[in-house]
């Protein structure tokens, strides 16, 4: 199973990620990116590539 992390230090809430994952991976909560529906990830690690903040990981 894919692993989606968050480093929430790193994270500053510009919602990129929301907007980018295909299949409604993340919420935002207090400004915060939280994973949501790590099940679904595809891998395509589109997210992680567009966080400016380098804060998304995910480990195959
Ligand atoms: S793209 Fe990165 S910085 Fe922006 S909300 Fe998502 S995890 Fe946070
Ligand atoms: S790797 Fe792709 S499917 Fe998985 S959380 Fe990121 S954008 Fe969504």
């Amino acid at each position: 199973m894919v692993e989606v992390k968050v480093d929430l230090e790193k994270c500053d809430g510009c919602e990129t990620c929301v907007d980018t994952c295909p299949v409604e991976v993340f919420e935002m909560k207090d400004q915060k990116s939280i994973v949501v529906k790590e099940e679904e990830c595809l891998a395509c690690r589109a997210c992680e590539v567009q966080c400016p903040n380098g804060a998304i990981e995910i480990i195959e």
